[in-house]
């Protein structure tokens, strides 16, 4: 009977007590004292199932709690552990040392000599396991006690496992609520009579009800007064489902109107049907709609809205009337989206496609035709919006005429200065003058030879290096002449050093297109041309200028141009000179015997032999027919005399031969000195005349003779 009495004892703790643990530890410490055992214990695994702690405790006197060192036990301490546990069922060990290994290494030095074990099971998966231990004697369990207790553990189990599940369903619903909850919009549920079951926190905040007066209030009563009969006929046809939408606003519970748009479903609630409503507060929309409308209006922009299923155009904005002139009705009725405005029917048919395909359309560049003929140029983008629940699209076009034109303009001039550089291949530079960056073109690079990259990178230092050392100073002083404003541009010339070694003769030519506020140049833009043919060809028309076309020494005008020259040195610096007058002597009969062919062969030669024996930098020139002159610098008339002396004897000496003939002759020469002439009556004719003078007198002395004085 005692057994009996435990069972009902317990049984009855389960079903009076709301307490879950006064159950539990009631319980243990009846079947502790019912059984005698030294300890009863509950064990629960963590959520993933790696470990165990003990929960529960109930020890016998004497018996020391273990129920704090017994907590996060990993399973793998005792491998062997899960074998009990693979079903439902207790397992009896009345000697510990029958337990495999790890287990009775475990629980032989607490002192335990015998053990029950029972796993806690709830829908198939173990979540732990109540256990007693005998540590006085090894304890012989008979049939009876083990029907008793395996009744009782049963009893314990269920209640686990309500416990549990309980759990879980407060979650979901704490999940559901919560949900509830947080959605901004207003969430009613209500029965089949439309009675309200739940509303959500946001109905409470919105309407100012309490939980408690919508509990009980029907769903129809939410909205005003005046609008029930009509709320009462679109729940009926929700109710028979025709219908899942209300468009009718609320009232809150002080009297205000709020704009709502509410959605319906059937569903589940505490087992029964009934009717889930979702009501979206438009206020915050139709603020939006206000500013959307306003922004759009009074848009500079061209804008417009069309319906999206059908393309029309529903609403143009002031802007797209105001620039292209037609009436809101004639865009709005008559053209719709086959975009007739739109000049190009190519770019009309794209447009429609992207829009229907992409729902979206983004700085398309287009040109659209005025009422009165006028095209604009335009950049269209367009994107689905939504005003009210209902989806539009929104196209805008930006107008970009005036830009368009400035773009054509510079495009136009970039065009002509590209074609001229091109065709006049001329080479570009731009120089940032502060920075001494500089950029060019390749055409600069190629006429020195070279790649862009080769050159890289470019700056002023890059034009300094190839440009020679003698022609610097002649740009520099343009430019300072252009900086400084003296002239309109700069203009150089001067010798870069090509790849292959040669210099090359370039004419540039620039001006600054950037000036600071302090008036110095920031910017200049210039040009290279390649002049070096046309500086050959000059210098050689100079060249031929200055000489005698038969001996190719300097001509007379040459000569005097530069006795002008060293006449002013003299005068300035009294460097002196000497002029040498040289006749040949008796060259008539030259030419009357072998004929004028050989007298001008006897010419060249003749001037070639002297060329040979002066400085290179004595000017040797022919005065006249068979008359030469020569200048030395730096040398009086005594060392002049010499020099030709030695000349003279060089040519007495020497025999011409022209084919068979052998032919000998002599000349003479009279030298003056510049220093020889008072200095009030000096000039190059007086100082020439006595060199003449003197020559005549070298003649009359019988002539092969230098002569120094009159
Ligand atoms: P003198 O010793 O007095 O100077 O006698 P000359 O014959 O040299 O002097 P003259 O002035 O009588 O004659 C100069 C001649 O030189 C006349 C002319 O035929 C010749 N002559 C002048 N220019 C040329 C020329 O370019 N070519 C040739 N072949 N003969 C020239
Ligand atoms: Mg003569
Ligand atoms: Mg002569």
């Amino acid at each position: 009977m005692k057994n009996l009495e435990l069972l009902s004892q317990i049984a009855l703790t389960f079903i009076k007590s709301n307490d879950f643990d006064f159950k539990i530890k009631n319980s243990l410490d009846k079947i502790g004292n019912y059984f005698q055992v030294s300890r009863i214990y509950i064990f629960l695994d963590n959520e993933e199932g790696t470990t165990t702690s003990n929960i529960y405790e109930w020890c016998n006197d004497g018996i020391v709690p273990q129920i704090d060192e017994l907590q996060n036990i990993p399973h793998e301490m005792a491998p062997s552990w899960k074998n009990f546990f693979l079903e439902e069922g207790s397992v009896y060990y009345e000697d510990v040392e029958d337990l495999p290994s790890d287990i009775a290494d475990i629980l032989k030095p607490q002192g335990i000599l015998s053990i029950v074990v029972t796993p806690l099971y709830i829908e198939g998966k173990k979540y732990g396991f109540i256990g007693f231990d005998e540590c006085e004697e090894k304890k012989k369990w008979s049939e009876t006690d083990k029907r008793l207790l395996e009744t009782i553990l049963s009893i314990i189990a269920t209640a686990y496992k309500r416990q549990f599940m309980q759990r879980k369903i407060n979650a979901a619903n704490n999940n559901f609520e919560s949900l509830f909850n947080t959605i901004e919009d207003l969430m009613v549920i209500g029965d089949k009579q439309g009675k309200i079951l739940y509303a959500n926190n946001a109905v409470i905040d919105k309407l100012g009800y309490s939980s408690k007066e919508l509990h009980k209030m029907s769903m129809i009563e939410l909205h005003p007064l005046e609008k029930r009969e009509e709320a009462s006929g679109i729940f009926k046809s929700i109710f028979s489902g025709e219908q899942d939408y209300c468009p009718l606003e609320f009232q809150s519970k002080n009297k205000e109107y709020i704009p709502m748009e509410t959605r319906t479903w059937f569903g589940m609630w505490d087992d029964q049907e009934c009717l889930f409503c979702l009501s979206k507060d438009l206020r915050k929309e139709q603020e939006a709609l206000q500013k959307f409308i306003k922004l759009f209006e009074s848009n500079p922009v061209l804008m417009a809205i069309s319906d999206l299923n059908n393309g029309k155009i529903i609403k143009v904005n002031r802007a797209v009337t105001d620039k292209l002139g037609y009436s809101k009705d004639e865009i709005i009725g008559e053209m719709g989206m086959e975009l007739k405005i739109i000049v190009d029917p190519e770019k009309r048919q794209q447009i429609a496609e992207k829009i229907s395909i992409l729902k979206r359309i983004k700085d398309f560049e287009l040109q659209v035709r005025c009422k009165n003929g006028e095209i604009l140029h335009g950049l269209l983008s367009g994107e689905v919006i939504e005003i009210q629940g209902k989806r539009l699209f929104l196209l805008i076009i930006v107008d970009i005429s005036e830009h368009v034109l400035l773009i054509k303009k510079i495009e136009e001039q970039k065009n002509k200065l590209q074609n001229i550089i091109e065709g006049t291949r001329l080479g570009t530079w731009e120089w940032e003058i502060q920075t001494s960056k500089m950029v060019i073109n390749e055409r600069f690079t190629e006429i020195l030879g070279y790649t862009v990259e080769e050159l890289m990178p470019v700056n002023i230092e890059t034009w300094i290096k190839y440009t020679h050392l003698d022609d610097l100073k002649k740009s520099y002083d343009s430019l300072k002449r252009h900086f400084s404003k003296e002239s309109e541009y700069y203009t150089a010339e001067f010798r870069m050093k090509h790849k292959n070694g040669d210099w090359i003769w370039i004419l540039s030519k620039g001006k600054v297109i950037e000036w600071d506020i302090e008036e110095k140049p920031v910017k200049m833009f210039g040009t290279h041309s390649d002049i070096t043919e046309k500086k050959q060809l000059e210098e050689k028309i100079k060249e031929v200028s200055i000489r005698d076309s038969l001996t190719n020494i300097y001509n007379r005008r040459h000569i005097f141009e530069r006795l002008e020259f060293l006449f002013l040195e003299f005068l300035r610096n009294k460097t002196y000179f000497t002029v040498s007058i040289i006749d040949i002597d008796y060259f008539k009969s030259i030419n009357d015997r072998y004929g004028h062919q050989v007298g001008d062969f006897i010419l060249k030669e003749f001037t070639q032999i002297i060329k040979k024996n002066i400085r290179q930098y004595d000017l040797f020139g022919r005065y006249g027919g068979e008359e030469f002159i020569l200048v030395f610098c730096d040398i009086n008339k005594e060392e002049a005399k010499l020099m030709i002396e030695r000349i003279l004897d060089i040519i007495r000496n020497y025999e011409f031969r022209y084919h068979e003939n052998k032919i000998k002759f002599t000349f003479s020469c009279g030298i003056s000195e510049c220093t020889e002439i008072d200095k009030d009556k000096i000039s190059v004719e007086k100082i020439i005349e006595k060199a003449d003078k003197r020559l005549y007198r070298a003649k009359d002395m019988g002539r092969n003779k230098v002569v120094i004085s009159d």
